[in-house]
């Protein structure tokens, strides 16, 4: 019997191992690594800078709290702000929280400035920001929220639609969410368009635009921030998953203008923004820019899109093939669970998302060939007799109750 709570439907591997993209269970069988920690394993597995400065850290100092300074938050906090182009950060353990902390400083900044009728936010369709209380009130996926309501009220999701924004925002609204690609959400990439949309909507309601760039952000795409494709600038950004490189890290970078709401006392963690956390993050950024790894993720994505669009042209089962950069979604004509099963007997670890998306998120340091013998295994799975999937059918979608803004 298991002593851990049922939460996790989990494929009978043990995985004991990792080295750049490969990863080995503990009956020595070895896998490509396509998922990399949802995301967070950017520069592979046991990368050497990284153990480096996490064998150095740990044996210098582990923890001292935020109750005093130590060498590596600051300088990580200028990184991240030069990055996006923002200025203040603050340091969490997770995405949810940086989600939570973007949710508070809406509302605090709301407060601060007269408006304390200014309180509601705006989420999209597809939307996923977290499990906690405040991040999984503005996440869509109805199920995920039924068990635990009432959550937050006067969350409206729209759909990622120039006219709905309209509609959506008012003197009420104290933020809109935006992933700029939905990745729980079965990695739909929103148009430029529609970014740029949010973000004068949000100017003209007098609303903070959040950008969750957890997923998608630090350089997954090929870009540091997804966002910046539009030529946006959001007032918040949320990031975690890869920072750290698997250790647990998260951060909210904002506006100059916002940090007069965050005051002292006003918001906080014990763990967050550790000295060990932060050193490996600065590490991390230092990595992707001297490795060259977002002109690498860019060109592994196009090999990677290139060969599964061109097994889509001869497999009817491939309906479609989208994202951006090591971000990849691959909709397929059946459940992707047991697909998923066959593909790791043939080596690969995939994600997916939604019930009918192969997800890959692989590490930035993938060798691109990898990506045609990937394409040509999925091309003769779904090719082969659909039978030996046992697919099962599709369970139906939770019922939405009308009027249900939640
Ligand atoms: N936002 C997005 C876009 C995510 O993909 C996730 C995690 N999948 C989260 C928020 C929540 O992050 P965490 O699990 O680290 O709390």
């Amino acid at each position: 019997m298991s002593h851990l709570y049922p939460l996790y439907p989990r494929p009978d591997i043990t995985l004991v191992r990792g080295e750049g993209s490969r990863v080995w269970d503990d009956r020595g069988r070895v896998y490509v690594d396509l998922i990399g920690g949802i995301a967070v394993s950017a520069l592979g597995h046991a990368h050497p800078r990284i153990l480096a400065a996490i064998e150095e850290q740990a044996g210098r100092l582990l923890h001292g709290s935020n109750l005093f300074h130590h060498p590596w938050q600051e300088p990580l906090a200028a990184r991240l702000a030069a990055l996006t182009g923002l200025s203040r950060v603050f340091f969490c353990n997770s995405g949810s929280e940086s989600v939570e902390a973007a949710l508070k400083l809406s509302r605090a900044r709301a407060k601060g400035r007269g408006e304390p009728r200014r309180v509601e936010f705006v989420a999209l369709e597809g939307s996923f920001h977290g499990r906690t209380a405040g991040a999984l009130s503005v996440t869509s996926n109805a199920a995920y929220r039924a068990p635990f309501e009432p959550l937050l009220p006067g969350v409206t999701f729209i759909p990622p639609e120039e006219r709905a924004l309209a509609a959506a925002m008012s003197e009420r609204t104290a933020a809109l969410l935006v992933e700029p690609i939905q990745g729980e959400g079965g990695v739909r990439v929103l148009p430029d368009s529609f970014l740029r949309a949010a973000r004068e909507a949000c100017d003209e309601a007098g609303a903070l635009l959040i950008a969750d760039e957890i997923q998608c952000g630090l350089g997954r795409t090929g870009d540091w921030f997804a966002y910046q494709r539009a030529k946006i600038l959001p007032d918040l950004v949320c990031i975690a998953k890869p920072l750290a490189c698997g250790l647990p890290l998260g951060a909210l970078i904002g506006r100059e203008e916002t940090a007069e709401f965050f005051g002292p006392g006003a918001h906080g963690s014990t763990f967050g923004g550790g000295p060990l956390a932060c050193r490996v993050g600065i590490e991390f950024l230092s990595v992707v820019q001297e490795e060259g790894l977002l002109e690498k993720v860019r060109i592994a994505g196009e090999r990677a899109t290139s060969a599964l669009r061109a097994a889509a042209s001869r497999c009817p089962a491939i309906l479609d093939v989208r994202g951006r950069g090591l971000m990849i979604g691959v909709e397929i004509d059946r459940p992707a669970t047991a697909v998923l099963e066959a593909l790791r007997e043939r080596g690969w670890l995939a994600g997916s998302s939604r019930q009918t998306v192969i997800r890959l998120l692989p590490p930035f340091v993938i060798e691109p060939e990898l990506f045609e013998r990937f394409a040509a295994d999925l091309e003769v799975l779904l090719g082969a007799d659909a039978a030996s999937f046992a697919p099962s059918p599709l369970p139906a979608a939770p019922a939405r109750k009308n009027g249900d803004t939640r």
